[in-house]
């Protein structure tokens, strides 16, 4: 059975980063037919906020991410209280008793004489200093290499005497993100953590952690950062909200179907379900440079999803009256949903019809072609067919002038479709002006 979770820290809005990760994990679960889960963590009391959960979860509804569970670390604490006992007794976790401005000086030295900036162990038969409360550390197992086969980076390897023993408890007894989400892995039964590359590091003291919990690592996927366009970590790419998508008309699906295959070696497809997505999501197939997220590249897609979006998806937020005759006549016009008002109202009426003075005997010939017509029958060939033979005009010299009268427009979706949604009197009399 696959577990997959999401993990937001509810400290502020999920930005495109945030949605790739979830959505990634989403796939994953779903294409083994397993569960995702929602996880808050909101270990960090003073930060989070309400708000934030409630946007996160209305976010993930707003995307069809829904989770099918949803557990919070703020109700947890017993838990890890209870497991911090455990490794504390195992020896696994120690108290520290260095000030923030001691442990600055001592990077600096090390630095000095070009050495890596390893947290350095106190001597445990070193008297505690007076009056300060520790924090505490997990002690890393120096004589076991770290390894594990990631599922977009290949073979990992790290050398614990490398790294310094992470910090997992503050003095005042709140917990840092290591241990608690290690913890909650375990108990959750997450079986592939999806996560970002600048937590590779943490999985490699985290799986120490699992070991030390007596449970065997899930396996690991870190995918490659999120960009700008120019390759940059861009502030606004931080701080877009699926707000500002909404904003911009940018469907749910066209945002799913982007960071499904942005930076892996699979095409981006203007899909119009995340059932697909579901059945190619591929970890092997995602690259280790940089994802280049586009906007311009996002609204394109979010054009090309529209032009093949099945009426049924779309009904709720069409125009009273319009069909699906009427959404697939439409559709190919639109690059946003809400396009479709203006093509609507262009139907309905009333249109105050363009005509120049020399196509004035033209256009009331028009009208008097189309009195005689069937609209139910194709009437835009029949039409022109009738004027060809009617006047001496051909290509744009015909058709041009009768879109004009007909929509006010000089573009716009096929007249063959468009024109039997407009009334026949209406369209008689747009033609006569
Ligand atoms: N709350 C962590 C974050 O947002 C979760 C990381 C993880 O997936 O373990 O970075």
């Amino acid at each position: 059975m696959t577990v997959t979770r999401f993990a937001p820290s509810p400290t502020g809005n999920l930005h495109v980063g945030n949605v790739r990760t979830a959505l990634h994990n989403y796939l994953w679960a779903k294409r083994a037919g397993g569960t995702f889960m929602l996880r808050i963590d909101d270990t960090d009391l003073e930060r989070s906020k309400e708000e934030y959960v409630d946007g996160i979860r209305a976010d993930l509804a707003w995307l069809g991410l829904n989770p099918d569970g949803e557990v919070r670390q703020s109700a947890r604490f017993g838990l890890y209280e209870a497991q911090f006992e455990k490794l504390k007794a195992a020896g696994r976790v120690y108290a520290c008793y260095e000030t923030p401005q001691e442990l600055d000086l001592r990077r600096k030295i090390l630095l000095g004489r070009g050495l890596p900036p390893v947290y350095e162990r106190p001597d445990p038969n070193a008297p505690v200093p007076e009056g300060r409360t520790p924090h505490w550390r997990f002690k890393l197992d120096h004589d076991k290499p770290i390894e594990w086969v990631d599922m977009v980076r290949g073979a990992q390897k790290f050398e614990p005497k490398l790294l310094s023993d992470p910090v997992i408890r503050r003095a005042d007894g709140s917990w840092l993100y290591m241990l608690p989400s290690a913890i909650d892995d375990v108990d959750m039964g997450i079986t592939h953590v999806v996560r970002g590359e600048d937590h590779v590091t943490n999985t490699a003291t985290q799986i120490q952690m699992f070991e030390a919990l007596g449970a065997a690592p899930p396996q690991f996927a870190h995918e490659a950062l999120l960009t700008g366009k120019e390759g940059k970590l861009s502030k606004r790419l931080g701080s877009l909200g699926m707000d500002a998508f909404k904003d911009m008309g940018i469907e749910p699906i066209s945002i799913a179907a982007l960071l499904a295959r942005l930076g892996t070696s699979d095409p981006v497809e203007p899909v119009t379900s995340l059932e697909p997505l579901v059945a190619t999501i591929d970890f092997s197939r995602f690259g280790r440079a940089p994802a280049r997220f586009d906007e311009e590249e996002l609204a394109a897609l979010n054009a090309r999803i529209l032009h093949q979006m099945p009426f049924g998806d779309v009904a709720s937020r069409l125009p009273q009256g319009m069909d699906e005759v009427a959404w697939t006549a439409i559709r190919p016009n639109l690059t946003i949903l809400s396009d479709v008002e203006s093509w609507w109202s262009i139907v309905k009426g009333p249109v105050a019809g363009e005509r120049a003075p020399e196509d004035a005997e033209f256009l009331a010939e028009a009208a008097t072609v189309a009195e005689g017509l069937d609209w139910s029958a194709d009437p835009w060939s029949a039409l022109t067919a009738g004027l060809k033979a009617s006047t001496t005009r051909t290509g744009k010299s015909l058709f041009l002038p009768l879109r004009r009268a007909l929509t006010a427009m000089d573009h716009g979706p096929d007249m063959k479709a468009l024109l039997p949604l407009i009334d026949k009197n209406d369209a008689i009399s747009r033609l006569r002006g």
